[in-house]
């Protein structure tokens, strides 16, 4: 059947972090009506998601074109997952790389869960899009964030609610080098700021010191990412 009137709507998975709160950022761009989700899940740190509301309450202060735009956030619990799951997000461990070269940071499966139940929430609330920062360039492996794991999950969803379900991963194709050029892109310095200051990416819940790219450790695996990505962003914008 046609229908000539588009659906402009999207829900995004926000975890407060620098990659979905870019993504959000790219949604407000993209679409005319936003919601956000976020999933507890038993993290062993809660930083994340305590950063959630302080990201959104930025977004609507330092951006009135978005204000209208940003609707409802959803907070869904997923304790079944850290029950179910093995893994140092989830239990006091060291984060290492298990023989599959898989580190164990790694919720099997988590992104699939994550979309269903998003999807299972869009449906609801009429959001044809589901926006993820998942990534293949630097992915440490997560077979779940391959862009041809996401797009086959677009097509079960699609066909298993009867409805268009689009999944949109802005981030799939960029290293964080250009994940932060993006968001100065969206938003110029105003969101850089956020993201430097409000988001939360460190593996170890380190949120003592602010470095020029963030709060964190500075050790683990996604500080680093995230350090070396904002490096190469300023030594290209000097
Ligand atoms: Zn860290």
């Amino acid at each position: 059947m046609f229908t000539s009137e588009i659906n402009r709507s999207a829900l995004v998975l926000f975890s407060g972090g620098q990659d979905s709160t870019t993504c959000l950022a790219w949604a407000l761009t993209h679409f005319d009506k936003v919601e956000t989700i976020g999933f507890n899940y038993g993290q062993r740190h809660q930083i994340e998601m305590s950063c959630r509301g302080l990201v959104l309450e930025s977004m609507k202060k330092s951006f009135p074109q978005w204000r209208g735009k940003l609707g409802e956030d959803h907070v869904l619990d997923l304790d079944i997952l850290g029950k179910i799951s093995d893994t140092s997000l989830t239990q006091d461990k060291e984060i290492a790389f298990a023989k599959s070269g898989l580190p164990n940071t790694f919720v099997p499966g988590r992104n699939l869960l994550f979309f269903t139940f998003a999807a299972t929430i869009a449906y609801r609330r009429s959001l044809k899009h589901l926006v993820g920062g998942m990534c293949e360039t630097d992915y440490s492996g997560y077979p779940d964030c391959r862009d041809n794991t996401l797009k086959s999950l677009q097509v079960s969803l699609s066909l298993g609610m009867d409805t268009s379900v689009v999944i949109d991963t802005p981030l799939m194709w960029l290293d964080k080098c250009q994940t932060w050029e993006l968001a100065k892109h969206l938003g110029g310095d105003k969101l850089l700021s956020i993201v430097v200051n409000e988001t939360h990416t460190c593996y170890m819940g380190e949120r003592k010191a602010l470095h020029p790219w963030g709060y964190g450790c500075n050790q683990c695996p996604a500080c680093e990412l995230r350090r070396l990505g904002f490096e190469k962003f300023k030594a290209q914008a000097s």
